[in-house]
């Protein structure tokens, strides 16, 4: 029996299970992931998804049956998981990340940066709470500060929630037809700016749930928005850590002055340590470069390097069970190592 496909859109995650709004229907349909996605591919929709969907005579809920491929997917790892990533949400054009002016967390700052460059979206600066700045000289310091990280070609916008004209900037961002995806710490505002950005109260802020004796950290379901002229925004909440999954075009994107100066070492394979004619260590000891700075540079890129080191060995290791005899381990083991020796230096 050929069963008719709908397709669709997730638009929520509700204790796991995503809610699909299918083309040209306002409702919602709850659904389950079809067991070959899940044991097969293992993979899961994830809001801003496309989705085909069946209906199987007497079951309650739709069945998705496939994710069609995604043009973007923001992905950390998995907080669980020693190598497994974690994709939180998928198909936006544009990141934009959240951070309180009178309170710029530099190191967040930078590794949300990379997560946001890694996706290929558009990205732009949200610094919240401006309200609470001490004078304009603060704001201009800031965004100043900001503009070291980012570069010049991201946009840094300063909103207010008791300003509700600053926040129609980010709509401008946001039009119609589009996706944005929110990322900051809790705590910095971001239901407050969707709020603001959708003219009512449609998120719960941290002084709602404190009201609610349920504390800041309860996991609010990830929803979609609809933002009033424009499109869609997704606050992701409860993301409190971020660690890093692929991310080598990500850092290099964030940290273009690092790269810049990599350029100039006389060896191509600098690792920036004791060689002579290393350019970074140079900018480092000119004040051309913070040390903070390439002291983030080094834990991230050595982050990315544990975590693709991880994922490698468990990939042999499925290997290995799968093909089982030790013979073939000993083998390819060897391989591996040869193989590790001729892996062109990272840079
Ligand atoms: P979220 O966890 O990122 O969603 O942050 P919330 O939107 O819940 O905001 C956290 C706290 O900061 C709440 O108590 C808000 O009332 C407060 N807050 C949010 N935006 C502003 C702002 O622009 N100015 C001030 N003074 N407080 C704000
Ligand atoms: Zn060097």
């Amino acid at each position: 029996m050929t069963q008719r496909m709908h397709q669709g859109e997730v638009v929520k995650l509700d204790r796991g299970f995503p809610l699909v709004r299918l083309d040209g229907d306002e409702s919602l349909v709850r659904c389950e992931h079809a067991t070959a996605l899940v044991k097969g591919e293992r993979v899961r929709a994830v809001i801003g998804d496309r989705v085909e969907v069946a209906y199987p005579e007497g079951h309650d809920k739709a069945i998705i049956e496939r994710i069609v491929p995604r043009t973007r997917a923001f992905v950390r790892k998995d907080p669980t998981e020693r190598a497994v990533p974690q994709v939180l949400a998928a198909n936006f054009d544009r990141v934009i990340v959240a951070q309180p002016l009178g309170d710029v967390n530099t190191r967040r700052l930078e590794r949300e940066l990379v997560l946001a460059y890694e996706t290929g979206a558009a990205v732009t600066v949200v610094l919240t709470k401006a309200d609470l700045a001490e004078n304009d000289e603060q704001v201009e310091e800031v965004r100043a500060q900001v503009r070291a990280l980012t570069g010049p070609d991201v946009e840094t916008l300063v909103v207010s929630a008791l300003d509700p004209q600053s926040v129609e900037a980010v709509r401008e961002l946001v039009p119609p037809g589009s996706m944005a995806v929110l990322v900051g710490k809790s705590g910095v505002g971001k239901s407050s700016l969707v709020n603001l950005l959708v003219g009512a109260d449609v998120q719960e802020t941290a002084a709602v749930r404190e009201a609610d004796g349920k504390g800041r950290h309860t996991t609010v379901s990830r929803e979609m928005i609809e933002v009033p002229g424009g499109g869609r925004v997704v606050d992701m909440p409860g993301v409190r850590g971020l660690g890093l999954w692929d991310a080598d075009a990500g850092i290099e994107a964030a940290f273009a002055d690092v790269e810049e100066a990599a350029t100039r070492c006389r060896f191509r394979d600098c690792k920036h340590q004791d060689e002579p004619g290393c350019a970074v260590r140079a900018a480092v000891e000119a004040g051309e470069l913070a040390p903070e700075r390439w002291e983030s540079y080094r834990t991230l890129k050595q982050e990315t390097a544990a975590v693709r080191e991880r994922r490698e060995q468990a990939r042999w290791m499925q290997g290995e069970k799968a093909s089982g005899s030790a013979r073939a381990c000993k083998a390819r083991r060897a391989r591996q190592a040869v193989a590790a020796k001729r892996r062109p230096k990272e840079r």
